[in-house]
């Protein structure tokens, strides 16, 4: 049972678009890894379909250092497709859906997380080859509350700020 859910983590599955797995396949993967299970609560698949992994309230393993604290949910896919060692930015239609979707649904239940990327908690990484910030920026996920005091408005001139120069 996970105490506290100040986070909710995106990940990408690190795998081909055309690799079509979902959380069978995920669960085979953390097992040969020795962990209990899959790691992640939620895997949303290349066609949209959101499976549960772990218990929503487990404590789940999919980032070092604030699995305690945290619930993580991945999108399968985000790596390219003649190289997985590499980052792409290709989820579905179906899977953006999918995710603002289960956002607001788990925001419902942790309406104080804050929603970030794997690569924000743990700089090693590119999960989940993109960036969450600009998608929630982007995004209007109800129920989400920007922590850091600025409004969306002022992020987003900000945003528009730095991309101009
Ligand atoms: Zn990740």
């Amino acid at each position: 049972m996970r105490e506290e859910t100040k986070y909710i983590v995106i990940h990408c599955t690190q795998t081909r678009p055309s690799q079509d797995i979902g959380a069978k396949e995920i669960d085979r993967w953390h097992r040969e890894r020795g962990w209990l299970k899959i790691g992640y609560g939620k895997v949303i698949k290349r066609d949209g379909t959101v499976e549960q992994g772990r218990g929503d309230d487990d404590v789940q393993a999919h980032v070092k250092g604030y699995n305690h604290c945290s619930y993580g949910l991945a999108l399968v896919g985000g790596a390219k497709e003649e190289n997985w060692k590499e980052e792409d930015d290709n989820f579905t239609a179906e899977q953006w859906e999918a995710l603002k979707k289960t956002l607001e649904e788990l925001l419902v239940k942790y309406p104080d997380a804050q929603i970030v990327g794997h690569r924000d908690l743990d700089e090693s990484k590119f999960c989940p080859s993109f960036s969450v910030r600009t998608y929630l920026l982007h995004e209007d996920v109800r129920g989400y509350k920007f922590q850091d005091g600025l409004t969306d408005e002022a992020d987003l001139q900000e945003l528009e700020h730095n991309g101009n120069e």
